[in-house]
């Protein structure tokens, strides 16, 4: 049977970058409205993985609200550091969203594993696991990464979060020298959208 097109989404996340992105990344015809509209707050991630807190997300925010949600969940894995921050990326820049904080840590973290470490290439990964889930759709989920380095000092201004520490594969500047429509063009968000698509 085929599903009905959805013209409503909520956005699950009170992070103005993200709902940014994600409002370019749908369909022109989907009315679109976020959290930050509703101000609710988001939900404590106690999932396991990306996959779990984007469902935890996406279910808890469609309850409240009664309307089909999407929700993702995010973060960038460094190989050395055993994958961290992985789902604890957000964390890491502290409660008042901080990452100048964040991307110290990271330094810092490095440093603790290898000295030397701004003379090789650490690989790492940005992750995004999306999830909708509403009255009028079963609960469909989909993955997107993005694989890069880690750049040896912060550099540009544009994006948030990590990218001015994150060159992606077959570039030589970080996602915060990208201009914010290239950087959508190939990151893991806009890869986990191209799956999930098929379902809107
Ligand atoms: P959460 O999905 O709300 O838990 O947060 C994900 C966190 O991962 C963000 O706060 C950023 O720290 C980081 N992150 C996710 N996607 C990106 C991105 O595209 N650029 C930079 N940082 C990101």
């Amino acid at each position: 049977m085929k599903t009905k097109k959805i013209k409503n989404i909520l956005i699950g996340s009170n992070n103005p970058g993200k709902v940014r992105e994600i409002r370019e990344l749908l369909p022109k015809y989907i009315h679109v409205k976020s959290i930050i509209d509703y101000k609710l707050k988001s939900p404590k991630e106690t999932g396991k993985n990306f996959l779990q807190n984007s469902y935890l997300k996406s279910k808890y925010f469609s309850k409240k609200t009664g309307k089909n949600c999407l929700a993702d969940d995010s973060g960038l894995e460094i190989d050395i550091l055993n994958n961290k921050p992985g789902i604890f990326s957000a964390r890491w820049s502290g409660k008042k969203n901080n990452f100048n904080l964040a991307i110290n840590k990271v330094f810092k973290e490095l440093n603790k594993v290898d000295k030397n470490w701004r003379k090789k290439k650490i690989k790492a990964r940005f992750i995004c696991a999306l999830t909708i889930y509403g009255p009028n759709i079963k609960k469909k989920h989909s993955i997107g990464k993005i694989e890069g380095k880690i750049s040896n000092k912060k550099i540009g201004k544009n994006g948030f979060g990590y990218d001015p520490i994150f060159i992606p594969n077959g570039k030589k500047i970080t996602f915060g020298q990208m201009k914010l429509k290239n950087k959508f063009k190939i990151d893991h968000r806009a890869r986990a959208f191209r799956k999930l698509k098929k379902f809107l």
